[in-house]
């Protein structure tokens, strides 16, 4: 059975995690290849370092120096050259000619029997290859120093020219997900400035008839609307425009044209709500008309409803398209399809080519009840036990509406497909918050 967007999955199949994740991932591959699309994902602007945290390098970064510039030294100490050096235990003793600083070269020459006093980071005197650290020398005095010769080779302690990077190589590759070291790393090259790739235009909505805004009060029945809040968050970390197209009714004609104006504006457009099994038909309805959308039950939890495709909205002359994704309404579960299938898309659309979140293990300090037949994702807290091993528990109540077990966690504990009950003691996979969500 084929499951992309053109050939609808009817909600009474349920689809594994896996396959849903492969069906995004191919359509949007499709999209980026189709020179049609209005907002051509290949756009590039360069910004400065101090604004390109979280943007996709565009081009590779090439290191326009050998980095380090020239041979330096790893410690404070005292350089010389090793030639000197033998095997025994008996000592060596050098005359301290001169002192070498970080930033300030010294231009003299070091003879046989002669050495420099050093700082770390300090140029080497093109006559000396090896640094005696400081703490390693027996005596020393304003003037001469000794030390056990068999305590270094040579070369020891000498950081060399481009051991870093070399001229003209790639210091980071494009696709890069921009972080913190990488902008250091940036600067270390006299780089201000990088390609990057274009922000993403995102636009979220909620849909509703029991939804209020922030500015409202709450009547009977009616709930405020946190998903906007959450998905902002979430759209933030990866540092994208966002299009807050605000809360919608459960009204055929509203919501149609509410898709048909978020589309318009946006690359991808995140719908929250609409698409359980009650209200599917309803939603169903107007994708058909406004482009090729699946409607999928997929098998987990929380999540299980969501609704994925592409949207053709006119603008101008030409025809646009836009990623959409029908996420379920449930808090949690929004979070949780968020960092299951959009996140990547995310990435992938504007050509990160880091699109899979790190994972790790740990051991589950308690039982947890599995059914095998879904992907579980369980909101939980990584910590360490008395031998310093890591391990998960659970955040109370795990129901698909309870925020509170999410913003309590700092984790996903995943649970595979097939996976059964969990015993405590069990490794599971875990997932981590920081930096994702
Ligand atoms: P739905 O997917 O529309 O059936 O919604 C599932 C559950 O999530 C319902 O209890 C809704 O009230 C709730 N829900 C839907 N959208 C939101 C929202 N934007 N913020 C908070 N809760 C929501
Ligand atoms: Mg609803």
């Amino acid at each position: 059975m084929k499951h992309s967007p053109n050939s609808p999955i009817l909600l009474t199949s349920s689809l594994h995690v896996d396959e849903a994740r492969k069906a995004i991932s191919q359509l949007v591959k499709e999209l980026i290849e189709e020179s049609r699309a209005l907002h051509d994902p290949k756009d590039i602007e360069t910004v400065s370092l101090d604004q390109a945290i979280n943007r996709i390098l565009a081009q590779d970064l090439l290191s326009p120096i050998d980095v380090p510039a020239a041979d330096n030294s790893a410690m404070d100490g005292y350089a010389f050259n090793g030639k000197c050096l033998g095997t025994g235990d008996n000592n060596i003793s050098l005359e301290i000619v001169g002192t070498a600083f970080a930033g300030k070269p010294y231009k003299g020459k070091i003879n046989q029997g002669e050495c420099l006093k050093i700082m770390t980071g300090a140029v080497m005197p093109a006559d000396c290859d090896t640094v005696i650290p400081q703490e390693l020398t027996i005596t020393q005095t304003e003037t001469q120093i000794e030390f056990k010769q068999n305590l270094l080779k040579p070369g020891e302690n000498r950081r060399l020219r481009g051991e870093d990077l070399k001229q003209s190589k790639p210091a980071i590759q494009a696709g890069r997900l921009l972080r913190p070291s990488d902008l250091g790393l940036a600067a270390s090259l006299g780089i201000s400035t990088l390609q990057v790739k274009r922000k993403l235009k995102v636009a979220i909505l909620s849909s509703g008839d029991e939804l209020r805004s922030l500015e409202q009060t709450l009547d009977a029945g009616s709930i405020y609307d946190s998903n906007r809040y959450s998905l902002t968050g979430l759209l933030n970390r990866l540092n994208l425009e966002i299009i807050d197209c605000g809360i919608v009714r459960d009204d055929p004609t509203a919501l149609k044209q509410a898709f048909i104006d978020a589309a318009t504006k946006s690359d991808v457009l995140i719908s929250s709500g609409g698409v359980s099994v009650g209200e599917a038909d309803f939603t169903k309805q107007i994708m058909q008309e406004l482009g090729d959308v699946g409607f999928w039950k997929i098998a987990m939890r929380p999540g299980r409803p969501m609704a994925f495709g592409i949207l053709k909205a006119t603008a101008g002359a030409s025809e646009r398209k836009t990623l959409f994704f029908g996420l379920p309404g449930n808090p949690v579960a929004v979070m949780v399809t968020f960092y299951q299938f959009v996140r990547a898309a995310l990435l992938q659309l504007n050509g990160s080519n880091q699109t899979e979140p790190p994972m790790t293990q740990a051991i589950s300090e308690a039982p947890i009840r599995k059914k095998p037949g879904r992907t579980e994702f369980q909101r939980a807290i990584l910590g360490r036990n008395a031998e310093g091993r890591p391990t998960v528990r659970l955040t109370g109540s795990q129901g698909a509406g309870i925020l509170r077990s999410m913003s309590e966690a700092n984790c996903f504990v995943i649970l595979a497909h097939d996976q059964g009950n969990i015993a405590a003691g069990d490794w599971v996979d875990v997932a981590l918050f920081e930096g994702l969500l």
